[in-house]
């Protein structure tokens, strides 16, 4: 698939649900993919981008920002706290918050820097033992924690749903939760599953593979 071709069933995901393409972000995830793919993309006017890795993007991404402009890079993997620093230097959004010693961390470098990135708090809505995010059950409280003792502007939730189970089920939950506590940003959706999302509420994709083909 191209890019392109990925932005036309946006649009037509969003029309269909009765909603405007604008307020869907496409996020193009570039992980693990080559830098001339990236290039191609970029050439093609692509600026969102997402990267999982702290390391990896800050190996990647600043002779990009250097080369083209406006370019609005998210975090969407997990971030330990001794990463917060470069993490803050290099991306404009990050979806993985997802516990207090990190907020905590976040809370003191953003007031350091003065300027705070658009965050995310990632829900693990299937509460698998093995993958990152707040239980549902705590989501609540933390939310309110990272208001009132954090003072972190939070944008809105994340979710990546159970590979073996119907996504759909996860976006409507996230929506939900969000919506009880009055966040308007919803990060859902990957290449297989972004039209579902959109229909459920999704304002950022994240998009890999379709857009990149296989990661290398
Ligand atoms: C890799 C990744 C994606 C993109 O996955 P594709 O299936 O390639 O679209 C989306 N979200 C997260 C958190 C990822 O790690």
């Amino acid at each position: 698939m191209s890019l392109l071709e990925i932005q036309e069933r946006v649009a037509a995901a969003a029309v269909n649900s009765g909603r405007l393409a604008v307020d869907v972000s496409l996020i193009a995830v570039s992980k693990m993919q080559p830098d001339a793919r990236v290039k191609t993309v970029l050439d093609q006017g692509q600026r969102i981008f997402g990267e999982n890795k702290v390391q990896e993007a800050s190996g990647k991404w600043p002779g990009f920002k250097a080369q083209y402009s406006g370019i609005d890079l998210h975090l969407i993997g997990p971030l330990q706290t001794n990463k917060v620093k470069p993490a803050l230097a290099l991306f404009d959004a990050i979806h993985t918050l997802d516990r207090p010693k990190l907020a905590r961390k976040l809370a003191v470098e953003i007031q350091a820097l003065g300027q705070a990135p658009q965050l995310f708090i990632q829900v693990n809505t299937g509460e698998e033992p093995q993958k990152s995010g707040i239980l549902p059950a705590d989501l609540d409280g933390f939310i309110a924690q990272c208001r009132t003792e954090f003072d972190l502007p939070i944008a809105g939730l994340m979710v990546i749903p159970p590979i073996d189970e119907e996504p759909s089920l996860h976006f409507a939950l996230l929506a939900k939760m969000a919506k009880r506590n009055g966040l308007a940003g919803l990060s859902m959706g990957m290449s297989s599953d972004f039209e579902s999302a959109i229909a459920l509420g999704a304002t950022h994709i994240r998009v890999g593979s379709a857009i990149f083909g296989a990661r290398g």
